[in-house]
């Protein structure tokens, strides 16, 4: 049976990079080895991990005045790394918070910094994106953190803030890639690869070269960018097989013409879905503020929750995968990423339509 995977992370990748991940599985490029098997010292690992950033740099227009650091830790291993590498002889840091990722990444860097949250949007449960004029930033704060999309709330920006001198840093672990992004508007760039970029265990850190000098003493070498930059992340093993599978996902990407053509499907893609949830009379919802929706994660409820489970278990019979919402918040999720095609959204939004027909 064809089937589709919603699932929020690790999450769809495409089925061409499977399939050529799965040819050069026992033999890459007639060197008789897997990846797995490479030494990440060895020239053929490192020219593939050569093309993986240079294809990375080219899909984003990343400049010379960035490092492109493939580090481990994750997301949350960053929100430590972050402050730790950028506090400096600062004190405050501060942060928007636009949900459960914000809210993950303010938790952790409360340990080695006093927090200012400048603008929340939990005043109405998280469903927007606080304009920028009403950010009440501090005097001299080490950087502005966002999260440019929260994969739980499906909250998106769909602005780059201007945060002046002050370096601007997102989270970008379930956005990155999904469209054309200005690199050079910001300060750090991170997210985990397991949305839309590749396998977990790769965390990717983008930082712009005068931001290396304030690292904290204490920070471990394996996370302190300035000491990967200089060892081409390779001061510790790299995850070297995550790096491999990340290249085939860049070149795909390159193939179908770049991020702005990739960023036209997921429109496409979003809109069919959103406006399935809207035309559906309340018999779905989505809380979110129309101009603050995210592309990449649709989360929505049933208008009787009491058929969530009949939901679930009719999508799962149809080949719909991992469409339940997440345990904080409930209700369904369909994460559409680079690597979803259209057709699952059409065969989602069809089902969508039947089920409520038949259980009007
Ligand atoms: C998934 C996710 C994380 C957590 O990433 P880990 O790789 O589990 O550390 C953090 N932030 C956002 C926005 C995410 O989507």
């Amino acid at each position: 049976m064809q089937v589709f995977n919603f699932s929020a992370g690790p999450a769809v990748l495409p089925k061409e990079v499977l399939q050529r991940a799965a040819d050069e599985m026992l033999d890459w490029h007639g060197s008789g080895m897997s990846v797995m098997e490479m030494s990440h010292r060895g020239p053929e690992f490192i020219s593939i991990a050569e093309k993986a950033e240079a294809d990375l740099r080219r899909l984003l227009s990343i400049g010379d005045d960035y490092e492109v650091l493939f580090l481990q830790g994750g997301a949350i291993g960053e929100n430590a790394f972050v402050p730790m590498n950028l506090l400096g002889q600062k004190k405050v840091i501060d942060f928007v918070n636009t949900g459960e990722w914000s809210k993950k990444s303010i938790k952790e860097a409360k340990k080695y910094a006093q927090v200012n949250v400048a603008a929340s949007s939990e005043d109405r449960s998280f469903t927007y994106v606080p304009a920028r004029e009403t950010w009440r930033l501090s005097a001299d704060a080490a950087y502005v953190h966002v999260c440019s999309n929260e994969t739980i709330g499906g909250v998106e920006y769909h602005f780059t803030p201007d945060t002046g001198a002050v370096p601007l840093v997102a989270d970008m672990s379930s956005q990155i890639l999904s469209r054309p992004v200005d690199v050079s508007k910001y300060g750090v760039i991170y997210g985990g690869a397991q949305k839309n970029v590749g396998p977990a265990g790769l965390t990717l850190v983008i930082v712009r070269r005068d931001l290396l000098d304030r690292a904290l003493p204490i920070t471990p070498s394996a996370f302190h960018w300035k000491e990967q930059a200089e060892a081409d992340s390779m001061l510790n093993t790299p995850p070297t097989y995550s790096i491999y599978v990340a290249g085939l996902v860049f070149d795909w990407l390159l193939a179908a013409g770049g991020l702005a053509a990739i960023e036209q499907k997921n429109i496409e893609k979003s809109r069919l879905l959103y406006d399935a949830i809207d035309g559906s009379g309340g018999y779905y919802v989505n809380p979110v503020a129309k101009a603050d929706r995210s592309r990449m994660n649709v989360p929505f409820r049933l208008r009787d929750e009491s058929l969530d489970g009949a939901f679930l278990k009719g999508a799962q019979a149809r080949g719909l995968l991992q469409l339940k919402g997440h345990r904080s918040v409930g209700g369904m999720r369909a994460s559409i990423y680079n690597a979803m095609p259209i057709e699952g959204v059409r065969a989602l939004v069809d089902y969508m339509k039947e089920f409520a027909r038949s259980h009007g």
